[in-house]
């Protein structure tokens, strides 16, 4: 019999609405003790925290990681539930830190557990479902919602309230959960995952807007950052202001890594002319290879704490 490791981290999985219709926690979880119609599989559950994903910081990420990175030798797989809110964030991180071959499948819901056509029980049975089939194993960290399966590595909350929020915009969805099935439809490349034992790292986000003002980035430059990334606009250019505030970073050694403000494509060195791409990269920016804005922030991160030097975090952020 397969034995399953369950850690509940919070989120409106784990939450209900009061009567005034506003969304809350409550001291037990509404998963646990709930029986599932599943074939003989013995669940080991976890209350790891009881957080909204919000609150959810690197360090939970960092604990659950040393939570889990023995869990091979003792468990077939992992079902992780979570906050939808930043849970491509914390996949993201596991799948890009844990060295193991067992499923390891996050989840979460949209709808807590007392409203009308709740999808927590249901993304939760998913979840298991997909962690206790041998087709899970070697996909690195996989997220079930809403009957697809999809790749950390790719997927985004595209949805503020839908049921139908979590998708992969540039890969598409990895697999299918239907009534008796569980489909794959491909395989990832392979890639190499950075153990991890710190997350102090401060390394902002920021989005490029048309007229963005460079003086921004040296005030961020004076505060002390470890690195920026910076959302840019289509392929990977930059204003000509925003652009000579990069090069202040570059010239005080702080790696800017650049990713497309466009929520499908890869930013790309193209353009040639103040602030494009190809200026931007011989300057020393690095652009990010298929992840968005939060998930390149945390391959910077794990890359830093690793040491990684300039050509290996290149190299690690131009991977997929
Ligand atoms: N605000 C919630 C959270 O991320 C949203 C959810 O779980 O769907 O914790």
């Amino acid at each position: 019999m397969k034995k399953i490791l369950v850690l509940h981290t919070g989120g409106t999985i784990a939450m209900h609405e009061d009567v005034d219709g506003d969304v809350e926690q409550g001291a037990q979880n509404p998963l646990n003790d709930v029986q599932f119609d599943l074939p003989a599989v013995e669940l080991v559950t976890e209350d790891i925290f009881n957080l909204p994903s919000e609150h959810i910081t690197p360090d939970n990420m960092l604990a659950l990681y040393n939570r889990l990175k023995n869990a091979e030798d003792e468990f077939d797989g992992v079902v992780i539930t979570h906050g939808t809110d930043t849970l491509e964030e914390t996949s993201f991180f596991l799948d890009s830190t844990l060295d193991l071959t067992i499923p390891i499948v996050m989840t979460g819901a949209m709808r807590s557990s007392n409203e009308i056509g709740s999808d927590g029980l249901y993304n939760f049975q998913s979840a298991l479902r997909v962690a206790i089939d041998d087709q899970a194993a070697k996909r690195g960290v996989l997220v079930v919602l809403n009957d697809e399966i999809h790749a950390a590595r790719f997927v985004t909350k595209t949805h503020a309230t839908n049921v139908a929020t979590f998708a992969s915009p540039i890969s598409g969805a990895m697999g299918m959960v239907n009534k008796r099935k569980i489909l794959f439809f491909y395989d990832l490349p392979n890639k190499k995952t950075y153990p991890i034992s710190a997350v102090d790292k401060r390394i902002p986000v920021m989005k490029a807007y048309a007229g963005m003002d460079g003086h921004i980035l040296t005030l961020l430059a004076e505060a002390g950052i470890d690195g920026i990334v910076i959302e840019a606009l289509g392929a990977g250019n930059l204003g000509t202001d925003a652009a000579r505030g990069v090069l202040e970073l570059l010239a005080a050694d702080i790696p800017v890594v650049i990713v497309s403000r466009s929520f499908k494509g890869i930013a790309e060195p193209v353009y040639d002319y103040l602030g494009g791409g190809v200026q931007l990269e011989k300057a020393g920016a690095i652009f990010a290879t298929a992840v968005n804005g939060q998930k390149a922030r945390l391959k910077l991160l794990i890359g830093l704490e690793n040491k990684l030097n300039t050509n290996k975090l290149n190299e690690f952020l131009h991977e997929f």
